[in-house]
C-alpha cells in the first residue's frame, strides 16, 4: 500500500518513476506477487534486489526468475561469497541481456575495440569466479547449515526476543539473523555481549529514504514509520554455516543474560 502512495508522490512532484526494486532482504524474498501488481497497474520495470538472498525461493520458484531482472552479489559477507568483489544480474529477456554484457565490458560492440555505448568494468574477475564455481558444489548443504542454525536460534529465543519468521511460501538462505529486542536499549545489549565475546551489527541503522543521497527525493505520504522504528530497534546476531552447536549455546547465554 505505501508502495502505491509512494509512486503518487513522486508522480505529484513532477518525477517520472520507471521502476521498482523490491529488496530480498536477510535471506528472504519480498512480496513478489504484490510488488509485481503495483508494477503491472502502474506500467514499471521491475529489478529485484537479491544481493542477500541468492539461492531463496518464494512460492517455489527461485529469486532470479521471477522480477524483469535480478541482481545478485557475491560480496564475501553474502550466503554465497567469493574472496572479494562479485555479483551477477539474471533476466529471461534476451536483448536486455545481450545490452548487460555490453555494458559489463565497456559497452563493447561487434568486437573488443568497437564500444556502442557507455559502459562499465563490471567483468567478474577469473580467480572470484573460480572460488565461487567451487562454493556452488557445497551450496546447498551451506544453505541447509544456515537454516539448522536459524532453528536452533528460533527454539532457544522464541519467548526472549523477537525471532525473524519466515512469511508463508518463503524459504530462506539467512543472509543475516536479526532480532528485536523487548524493550529497546539496543546499545546496552550489544555492549552486554560484547563483553561476553559476542559480536553483533546492526543491519541497517539508517533507512534508504534517509540516506544523504536519498533524502531529497519524496516519501510516500504518512513517511516510512515502520522502517523507521525498526532501524532504531533491530539487531543481528552471529550467522553462518559453521556456527556449532556449543558455540551458539554461547551466544544464546550471552542473549538470555543480557535480556534479563
Ligand atoms: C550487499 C548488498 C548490495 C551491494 O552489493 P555489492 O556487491 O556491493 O554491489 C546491494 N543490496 C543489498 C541488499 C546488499 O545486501
Amino acid at each position: 500500500a505505501s508502495l502505491v502512495r509512494g509512486i503518487a508522490a513522486a508522480r505529484k512532484t513532477g518525477l517520472k518513476p520507471k521502476a521498482i526494486i523490491p529488496v530480498d532482504l536477510f535471506g528472504q524474498s519480498a512480496d513478489h506477487d504484490g510488488v509485481a501488481e503495483v508494477a503491472r497497474a502502474e506500467g514499471l520495470f521491475v529489478l529485484d534486489d537479491a544481493a542477500q538472498s541468492f539461492g531463496a525461493t518464494y512460492k517455489g520458484r527461485r529469486l532470479g526468475g521471477i522480477a524483469d531482472a535480478t541482481a545478485t552479489s557475491f560480496f564475501p559477507a553474502k550466503p554465497l561469497g567469493c574472496y572479494g568483489d562479485g555479483g551477477a544480474i539474471f533476466t529471461d529477456d534476451d536483448e536486455l541481456a545481450q545490452t548487460l554484457r555490453s555494458i559489463r565490458v565497456h559497452g563493447q560492440g561487434a568486437d573488443k575495440y568497437d564500444n556502442v555505448r557507455l559502459g562499465l568494468t563490471g567483468r567478474l574477475d577469473t580467480m572470484q569466479a573460480a572460488v565461487l564455481l567451487e562454493k556452488l558444489k557445497i551450496f546447498e548443504d551451506e544453505i541447509a547449515a544456515r537454516n539448522a542454525v536459524a532453528e536452533r536460534y528460533a527454539r532457544a529465543l522464541d519467548n526472549v526476543v523477537t525471532v525473524p519468521r519466515l512469511a508463508e511460501g518463503n524459504t530462506s538462505v539467512w543472509a543475516q539473523y536479526t532480532i528485536r529486542l523487548p524493550n529497546g536499549g539496543r546499545d546496552a545489549f550489544a555492549a552486554a555481549l560484547k563483553e561476553r565475546g559476542v559480536p553483533t551489527a546492526i543491519y541497517y541503522g539508517k533507512s534508504l529514504h534517509q540516506q544523504t543521497a536519498y533524502r531529497h527525493y519524496p516519501v510516500a505520504e504518512g513517511g516510512l514509520p515502520v522502517s523507521e522504528r525498526l532501524s532504531a530497534d533491530v539487531i543481528s546476531l552471529p550467522m553462518h554455516p559453521y556456527l556449532d552447536a556449543a558455540t551458539q549455546e554461547r551466544i544464546i547465554a550471552a542473549v538470555h543474560e543480557a535480556v534479563a
